[in-house]
C-alpha cells in the first residue's frame, strides 16, 4: 500500500481516465446478458428462467421478464442457451428509475 502511494506522488494520476475514456478493461468484464428473440421459445425461456440464481428471469404468460437490476451477470443463463442469450458487454447500468430495468421480452412459439 506505502508502495503504491509513493508511486502516485512520484508519477501523478495512477489511475485511469474512465469515465472521461472509455476503459480498455471494459471489454473483459462480465455483463448482464442479451437475447435473441428469435431464438427465445416458450421452453428456452423456461429453462433460462429455472437457471437464473438470482430470480431476474421470469416467465409472465409468453414474455420473459428481465430485472437488470437483479443481474448478477454470472453467466450461467448464457451458458444453459448459447444460442439464445450472449453477453451484452453493457455495464454501465445506472438508472434514476427502478422500473426502466425491467424488460419484457416477448416470445415466439414453439419450433414445429
Ligand atoms: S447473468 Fe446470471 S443473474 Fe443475470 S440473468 Fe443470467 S443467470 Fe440471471
Amino acid at each position: 500500500m506505502t508502495l503504491w502511494f509513493i508511486r502516485g506522488l512520484r508519477r501523478g494520476v495512477v489511475t485511469t481516465r474512465y469515465p472521461a475514456r472509455p476503459d480498455a478493461s471494459a471489454g473483459f468484464l462480465p455483463s448482464p446478458p442479451a437475447f435473441r428473440p428469435r431464438a427465445l421459445t416458450q421452453t428456452t425461456a423456461a429453462r433460462l428462467a429455472a437457471t437464473c440464481p438470482s430470480g431476474a428471469l421470469r416467465l409472465d404468460g409468453d414474455v420473459l421478464v428481465f430485472d437488470v437490476g437483479r443481474c448478477t451477470a454470472c453467466g450461467r443463463c448464457a451458458a444453459a442457451a448459447p444460442d439464445a442469450v450472449t453477453s451484452s458487454g453493457a455495464f454501465e447500468l445506472a438508472a434514476s428509475s427502478r422500473s426502466v430495468l425491467i424488460k419484457q421480452i416477448p416470445l415466439r412459439g414453439e419450433a414445429p
